[in-house]
């Protein structure tokens, strides 16, 4: 099969009722059919996706059913991208293990740490492991800017680029060589994305959190080729819309800048989706950074995350609605 036929994989994740909607009273409002890939909410509206994980389904399986077979396109020298969409509280960084940075808890090991670690496996399995080499970079997107979440003044970050190519000037590429390794680099981003997020009011609900992995692999007299790689894991700023009381301000206008990037995300996949020749990535700041991680040779899984409770049900709905948009 060619990239392009497979390149996007739209799929739905619920997490377990929590103690604040158990303790209010609220209903599961959302049904599975894992065989056929669909979703049923509040008994009436259907969607179909690639695949659908109950709140049942644990970390491991999520893992394994989406980012795991992106190895395989990294190892062939394409780009992948892992996307994780939905409403604040609704998983995301559980999913992803974006905060998961010491890898210790097995059972709630997120979707970074597992990857990582089978990236490193896979290179000690190769005749020459010396011949790769894997950087890593960690950054934010809140607004309109870019921000190192490696460096310790979290500073912000000119993107550069045209139609054809994009790149975020002066991004700190850390090179590692094992797990461990990469761990550190996630906890150091994610020590300098909460830390400022006291002082600017929880801004990483509302900011994008990238964390990017770059395998470069030189050629070997063996025969092996050279080919370069970059893996994307995205942690999506939250999809919910702002209650009116918060909607006032400088909160209004961060959450309208939010809610664009997530529009024209939107309006990008689908655009790949349908083969449009006019792809909107340079609409907005997110879609300009991903944009050689999102359509061409590159492969792209779509993780929306949802809450089961009725109480919620209207986010849900919003969230499945996005996704499949993006089919
Ligand atoms: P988000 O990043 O979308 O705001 P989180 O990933 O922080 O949401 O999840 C909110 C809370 O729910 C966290 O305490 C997290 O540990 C818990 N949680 C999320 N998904 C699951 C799951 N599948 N199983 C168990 N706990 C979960
Ligand atoms: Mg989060």
């Amino acid at each position: 099969m060619s990239a392009t036929e497979t390149s996007l994989r739209v799929v739905v994740r619920a997490r377990p009722m929590n103690s604040r909607e158990t303790r209010e009273g609220a209903r599961k409002c959302v049904e599975y059919y894992e065989n056929t890939g669909q979703i049923v909410i509040n008994d009436s509206a259907t969607f179909a996706f690639d695949s659908v994980f109950p709140d049942t389904v644990d970390q491991e399986t999520v893992y394994e059913k989406t980012a795991f077979p992106l190895l395989d396109r990294i190892f062939a020298g394409f780009n992948a991208t892992v996307l994780a969409y939905g409403q604040t509280g609704s998983g995301k960084t559980y999913t992803m293990g974006t905060e998961d940075n010491d890898g210790t808890d097995e059972m709630r090991r997120g979707i970074i740490p597992r990857l990582v670690n089978a990236l490193f496996q896979r290179i000690m399995q190769t005749q020459v492991p010396e011949s790769f080499k894997v950087t890593v970079s960690m950054y934010e997107v809140y607004g309109d800017n870019v921000y190192d979440l490696l460096r310790p003044d979290k500073v912000k970050l000119n993107v550069h680029g045209d139609e054809k190519n994009c790149t975020i000037v002066n991004l700190t590429a850390v090179p590692v060589i094992d797990l461990k390794g990469a761990l550190k680099q996630l906890a150091t981003g994610c020590h300098y994305r909460t830390k400022a997020e006291t002082a600017m009011n929880a801004m990483s609900s509302r900011s994008h959190a990238v964390f990017t992995l770059f395998v470069e692999k030189t050629a070997t007299p063996d025969c092996d080729s050279a080919f370069s790689a970059k893996l994307q894991l995205v942690d999506l700023a939250g999809s919910e819309r702002l209650k009116k009381t918060e909607a006032e301000g400088n909160r209004m206008k961060e959450g309208i800048n939010i809610n664009a990037g997530l529009l024209i995300l939107s309006q990008v996949i689908a655009a790949l989706a349908t083969k449009q020749k006019h792809i909107p990535y340079r609409n907005s700041v997110i879609t300009r950074v991903l944009q050689d991680s999102l359509g061409g040779n590159s492969y792209t899984v779509f993780l929306a995350c949802i809450s089961p409770a009725d109480t919620n049900s209207q986010e849900t709905l919003n969230t499945l609605r996005y996704a499949d948009r993006a089919k």
